[in-house]
């Protein structure tokens, strides 16, 4: 090759390297702050109770026992006022499901604000098992691992004054379609993004957690999030390598994973991102832990260093890394 061409490829390669860069003005720096303890064993315990109740599957009485398990717990830390249930009926496969969004809003007298959110509902039914696919799943670490650490997120919220205000959103319905049918899943944050209870609500950014508990799990840098927001990603992940926690928390590209956070951004231009655990195979394609979509997706499979870590991390960044 000659050397002009050289350049001119460089030249357009950083061309297209430019354009392609995503809008992110997200800046994090240390703040000098006290972070408060995240207690994991707590955190296992919300989702215990969860699991205990029963699948959290739309349509059924469990699911409405779920939440108020959920209203409660939130009521309680973040105070009545300041948690909205955004109830809604929606018809998929013939049934006319209620759902329920829970919104718990933390530090109101703070303007600027972020998201955390996780799904609550669990699938009605477990593909992935060999036995029994027709069986909905106890969803330990696929509902109940994400709300588990939010539940626990807000006891610290409730008795740690926060440097920015925090929502914490359950969303419903996220894991109700058919496999491949994806109009019917994300039924919650699709509903919330196009029908936002505050309207103008605009948080600097998102993190989704999804699968966040389980043995042997695995945290790549999801590939929509990496389009979202890549220095919030960045800096959770060099968080996360400061903890001393790469090899959960790997730097390395993950798989573009269809999830709630793909709607929130979608509907609402809100950049949000999404710790899950799963892998990329040789070929290019994803994988989730075998525990997943089976009834093996049970309280055996939850890991408490895992919840730690992820707890650790996550109240690092909201406590001492928001830049003011
Ligand atoms: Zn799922």
């Amino acid at each position: 090759m000659k050397l002009k061409n050289l350049y001119l490829t460089t030249f357009l390669i950083s061309l297209l390297v430019i354009s392609c860069a995503p809008d992110d003005d997200l800046e994090f720096s240390e703040q000098g702050r006290e972070v408060p303890a995240f207690d994991s064993e707590r955190a296992v315990d919300y989702i215990r109770q969860q699991v205990e109740l029963g699948p959290r599957v739309p349509g059924t009485e469990t699911h409405r026992d779920a939440m108020d398990l959920y209203r409660d717990h939130f009521r309680s830390t973040a105070g009545n006022q300041a948690v909205f249930v955004q109830e809604f009926e929606q018809v998929v496969y013939g049934d006319t499901l209620q759902l329920y969004n829970l919104i718990a809003a933390f530090g109101l007298e703070h303007s600027d604000r972020i998201v955390l959110a996780a799904h609550w509902d669990t699938r009605p039914r477990g593909e992935e098992d060999p036995e029994n696919p027709e069986l909905p799943i106890p969803g330990a670490d696929d509902g109940a691992s994400g709300v588990g650490v939010l539940m626990e997120f807000a006891n610290i919220f409730a008795e740690h004054d926060l440097p920015i205000g925090v929502d914490i959103i359950l969303f419903d319905g996220e894991d109700y379609g058919e496999e491949g049918d994806l109009d019917n899943y994300f039924l919650g944050s699709r509903y919330w993004s196009q029908n936002p209870p505050v309207a103008g609500y605009a948080p600097r950014f998102g993190i989704l957690l999804d699968m966040v508990g389980g043995e042997g799990a695995l945290f790549p840098k999801e590939g929509h999030s990496m389009r979202f927001a890549p220095s919030l990603v960045n800096e959770i992940w060099s968080i996360a390598d400061e903890f001393g926690y790469s090899d959960l928390f790997i730097d390395e590209r993950g798989g573009m994973i269809a999830d709630d956070h793909i709607i929130v951004q979608q509907y609402t231009g809100i950049p949000m991102i999404n710790i899950i655990h799963h892998r990329v195979r040789e070929d290019g394609s994803v994988a989730f832990p075998p525990y997943w979509h089976t009834q093996d997706d049970n309280m055996d499979i939850i890991d408490s260093t895992v919840i730690q870590r992820v707890g650790d991390v996550v109240l690092e960044l909201i406590y001492n890394r928001i830049e003011p």
